[in-house]
C-alpha cells in the first residue's frame, strides 16, 4: 500500500513559521517537500494568537504585523512549490524496512516519506468552542475563533466574546476598523493588561461585563443579532451583530507524537547540535526542539530549520556534502531577480 505513495525527501510536521522557512531552505537543497499543517491556515501561532501585533526581533526587519509577516513566511515557503496539506494532524507514525517513515493522519490518509522535520510548536492549536447549541451553524461564516485578517471585519458590527488580553488587543485593533465593536464577558473585571483595559474602556467600544451570549440569531450561516443576559441577573439585551469573534481560551496538545519513541524533555523534543532527534531520519526544530540554551524566538527557529534539512539531506546521501548554501549564489533564484 505505502509503495503507492509519493515518496517525499522530507516531510515537515507543521506550517508555522519555522516550518514555514524550513520548507524555503528544503527546496533551496533541491528536497522534494511537503509541509503539513492541522489548521486550516498556514503560519502556527503567529496569526492565530497575535496577526495585529507588531514582531521587532527578526533580524532585519525593524517592525512587521504577525498578518504581513506570515504573508510573507508563506510566500517565501512556496518559492520552490512544496507540496502542502491542510487540516491534517499527523497522529501515527512508523519506520519501514526500507527506512522511509510512513505518516498517517487523524483521517487514516498516509504519507510517505525519507525524512520527517517536526515543526509542531507545543502541539495542535484547538479554540475552546462556543457552547451555543447553534454556534456551529455560523463557524467559519461569521463566528470566527481568531483573526486572520483584521480589514476583513472593517465596516462590521463585531462582538469580542472573552476577558483575556487577546479579546482585549482585538477590541483596541478593530475599534478604528470596525463599524462597531462590543466586548461581552461573563466576570466584573478584566483579566488582561491594565493599561490596554484603560484604552479600551476610554474608546468607542461597547463593554457588558458581566453579561455572556445565550443566543445567536441569524441565517444561512450569517449572524444578524446576538442576545446577551447580565450574569446574574434576568437582564437580556439584544444587539446588531454581524461578526462574532470568541476568544474563550485554547487547548495545545502534541498529542501521540510523545509516543513515537523519541526522547523527550519536559514536554518538548530532546535534540542534538544536528537537530536530530533520538530516532534517526527525524529532525524537530522551532519551539518543540530542545537543547541546552535553547530560546523560543522564531529567528532562533530560522537557523534550526537549514540545519536541519542539512542533515536530513546527509540522512539520505551521507556522501553530500554539508554546506550552507547563499541564497545569493543560488543559481534558481538569481533568475527571479
Ligand atoms: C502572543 C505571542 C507573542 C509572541 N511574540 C513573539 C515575538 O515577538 N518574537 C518571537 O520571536 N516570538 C514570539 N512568540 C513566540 C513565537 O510565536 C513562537 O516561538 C513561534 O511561533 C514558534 O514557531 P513554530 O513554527 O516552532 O511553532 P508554531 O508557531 O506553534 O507552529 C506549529 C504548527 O504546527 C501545527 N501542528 C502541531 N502538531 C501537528 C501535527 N501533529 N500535525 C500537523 N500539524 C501540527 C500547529 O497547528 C501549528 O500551526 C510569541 C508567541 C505568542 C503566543
Amino acid at each position: 500500500m505505502s509503495r503507492e505513495l509519493e515518496l517525499y525527501d522530507v516531510t515537515i510536521i507543521g506550517g508555522g513559521p519555522v516550518g514555514l522557512f524550513t520548507a524555503f531552505y528544503s527546496g533551496m537543497r533541491e528536497m522534494k517537500t511537503k509541509i503539513i499543517e492541522f489548521l486550516p491556515f498556514l503560519g502556527g501561532k503567529v496569526p492565530y494568537f497575535y496577526p495585529e501585533k507588531i514582531i521587532r526581533d527578526v533580524g532585519g526587519i525593524p517592525h512587521i504585523s504577525g498578518e504581513e509577516f506570515t504573508e510573507n513566511l508563506i510566500e517565501q515557503a512556496m518559492t520552490f512549490d512544496p507540496t502542502v496539506v491542510l487540516e491534517q494532524q499527523i497522529t501515527k507514525m512508523k519506520r519501514l524496512d526500507d527506512g522511509t517513515f510512513l505518516l498517517t493522519s487523524h483521517n487514516g490518509t498516509n504519507h510517505l516519506t525519507k525524512t520527517v522535520i517536526l515543526a509542531t510548536g507545543y502541539g495542535t492549536l484547538q479554540s475552546v468552542k462556543l457552547d451555543l447549541p447553534e454556534a456551529n451553524h455560523f463557524e467559519g461564516t461569521s463566528l470566527h475563533y481568531h483573526i486572520n485578517k483584521l480589514n476583513s471585519y472593517a465596516g462590521k458590527h463585531v462582538l469580542i466574546s472573552g476577558g483575556g488580553n487577546s479579546a482585549i488587543d482585538w477590541a483596541n485593533e478593530l475599534e478604528p476598523i470596525a463599524e462597531t465593536v462590543s466586548v461581552v464577558y461573563r466576570k466584573p473585571d478584566f483579566s488582561g493588561i491594565e493599561s490596554n483595559i484603560t484604552k479600551m474602556k476610554n474608546s468607542s467600544v461597547r463593554v457588558f461585563s458581566p453579561f455572556e451570549m445565550i443566543e445567536l440569531k441569524g441565517s444561512n450561516g450569517q449572524i444578524s443579532s446576538v442576545v446577551i443576559k447580565e450574569v446574574g441577573s434576568n437582564k437580556l439585551e439584544e444587539i446588531t451583530i454581524d461578526s462574532v469573534i470568541v476568544n474563550h481560551g485554547f487547548i495545545i496538545d502534541l498529542g501521540s507524537i510523545t509516543e513515537w519513541g523519541m526522547v523527550m524533555n519536559n514536554g518538548t523534543i530532546q535534540v542534538n547540535h544536528t537537530m536530530a532527534t533520538s530516532i534517526p531520519g527525524i529532525f524537530a526544530v522551532g519551539d518543540i526542539a530542545n537543547y541546552e540554551g535553547k530560546l523560543n524566538l522564531i529567528a532562533g527557529g530560522f537557523n534550526e530549520g537549514p540545519i536541519a534539512v542539512n542533515h536530513a539531506k546527509l540522512h539520505i546521501a551521507p556522501k553530500e556534502e554539508l554546506k550552507p548554501i547563499y541564497s545569493t549564489n543560488y543559481e534558481p533564484l538569481m533568475k527571479n531577480n
